[in-house]
């Protein structure tokens, strides 16, 4: 993730970008890495679309053939970038990595792409995060004080020149000794001449797997990019955990002092692909666990359980068949909304949520309807779809929603806004159900959420297993970076506007 001059944490997300949900939490980032196959460079552009859905701003590959290594980044997305074979026959090599990453306003320029690559005494070095460093702007100024150059605005840099500076041997030791200074959430992808790294933090807050392909490793974020090249999901890196592959195979370390376990528990809600799976969990199946458990604790007479489309949908049908109300795609979502219409003009602005949903009239009309969606960020989406069911013939409109109230940011590698834009952090629930224009509202309770995970006594608030730091404000990992006062600027080179 890119660390921004200001706000510092969480910068405005980029309107301009045509996936872009302003009423949405975003993943900032995915990893793709093969250690093993001719075709290194191709599996990784493969994975790596696989991924679209964590990052679509911006994607790099970086290979090794043995003797050099090749690189090739830009903005946009995989299929645009990695779609030519011509691009890809450049980038040689039996091993790969690659990002796909969502840019945040401030930090979209093109020496912010991953793979980042630096020429050290030991040779080059490729790395790639999915996360958020939660110190990285106070080691930033330590090392610039000490003499560091600094390429780009992003926190993982910050990795780069903790390891350059260590003075442990060989490479691993060095990696150890960088990343005990280093705090925040994070997922990462190495590629030296000898081997390929995968380690996650001590929590585990992001995810990360192992698959094989014949002969060949890999380590990505989520299982759906193993099941398109027909690689066989091995199993996930364990929390704290450094896997390293190279000509003798895999191997791992566990070097950093055990810690609870605190996986993200968004994207079990909303992040990850359904079709993944993540800690030994079936995405679509929890999503669908969550619905069932949202109808147990928040039942209402209706004709027809709704989904927002498309996160809201396995909750939805989760809803549908605990509550025994027949389930019906009552709003379409288009899937083609472009750049061009982003920003529509003023006087058909109101038009722009049906650029991307419409009401399907003949399941609407006239109904009591309940609509599923994932979670409410800022509000302003919800308001707009209960308006457009509203217009379609709805009798009441009730929301339930499949997460608890979003109170919170995130500052472990998720891109949201502020908390005063928090709808959650701005209304009670009666107060947020007025604002939308719904009938009723209600979310699922934390507790109820961890029953839909598989903890019948729900949440532990002594050891509470998942970070749910945006429902519940308990951040497992110190923010030093936002106790840091100072205004800051990271770089004097202006960013593109
Ligand atoms: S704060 Fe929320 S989005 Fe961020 S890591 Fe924790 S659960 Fe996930």
């Amino acid at each position: 993730m890119v660390s921004g001059a200001a706000p510092r944490y969480n910068p405005a997300v980029n309107p301009h970008h045509p996936a872009h949900d302003l009423d949405k939490f975003h993943e900032e980032c995915a990893l793709f890495g093969i250690y093993g196959t001719s075709d290194a460079a191709a599996h990784t552009a493969l994975g790596l679309h696989a991924l679209q859905h964590r990052g679509q701003e911006a994607a790099g590959i970086v290979t090794f053939d043995g003797r050099h290594f090749h690189n090739h980044r830009a903005a946009g997305l995989v299929g645009d970038i990695f779609g030519e074979q011509s691009v890809i026959a450049t980038l040689k090599g039996y091993s790969a990595i690659g990002h796909n990453r969502y840019a945040t306003t401030g930090g979209s320029s093109d020496r912010n792409i991953q793979p980042i690559f630096a020429d050290f005494d030991f040779g080059g070095l490729a790395l790639a995060h999915n996360g958020n460093l939660t110190n990285a702007y106070l080691l930033r100024k330590e090392l610039v004080r000490m003499g560091c150059l600094f390429q780009s605005t992003t926190d993982t840099e910050v990795i780069n020149h903790l390891i350059a500076r260590s003075s442990y041997s060989p490479v691993v030791d060095r990696i150890i000794d960088a990343l005990g200074k280093v705090k925040g959430a994070y997922s990462l992808l190495m590629l030296t001449a000898e081997a390929l790294y995968g380690v996650r933090d001590p929590m585990g807050v992001r995810p990360l797997c192992i698959g094989r392909l014949e002969d060949a490793w890999i380590i990505t974020s989520e299982s759906c990019a193993l099941d398109i090249i027909g690689a066989r999901f091995v199993r996930d890196v364990e929390p704290g955990e450094i896997v390293i592959v190279d000509g003798q195979g895999l191997r791992s370390i566990k070097p950093f002092a055990k810690q609870q376990r605190r996986f993200c528990v968004f994207e079990h809600i909303y992040f990850a692909r359904p079709d993944s799976k993540i800690e030994n969990v079936g995405v679509y199946e929890a999503r669908k666990r969550i619905g069932m458990e949202l109808a147990k604790e928040n039942p209402v007479p209706a004709d027809v359980i709704v989904p927002v489309p498309d996160s809201g949908v396995p909750a939805a049908i989760g809803y549908a068949q605990k509550s025994g109300i027949p389930f019906e795609l009552g709003i379409i979502r288009n899937h083609y909304v472009g750049r061009t219409f982003i920003e529509p003009a003023d006087h058909i602005r109101h038009l722009g949520v049906r650029l991307k949903h419409n009401a399907n009239r003949a399941h609407i009309d006239g109904k009591r309807v309940v609509l599923v969606d994932d979670s409410i960020v800022r509000g302003t989406t919800s308001m707009k779809i209960v308006e457009m069911v509203r217009s379609a013939g709805a009798k009441e409109v009730h929301m339930r929603i499949a997460a608890p109230p979003t109170t919170d940011p995130c500052f472990y590698g998720i891109d949201t806004p502020e908390r005063e834009k928090l709808l959650a952090s701005r209304y009670d629930v009666a107060g947020m159900a007025k604002f939308i224009g719904v009938d009723s509202l209600a979310f699922i309770s934390i507790d109820g959420l961890y029953r839909a995970m598989g903890m019948p006594g729900g949440r532990d608030a002594a050891n509470p297993t998942f970070c749910d730091a945006c429902f519940t404000g308990d951040y497992p990992i110190a923010l030093d970076d936002l106790n840091d006062t100072e205004d800051r600027q990271l770089s004097f080179l202006a960013e593109p506007a």
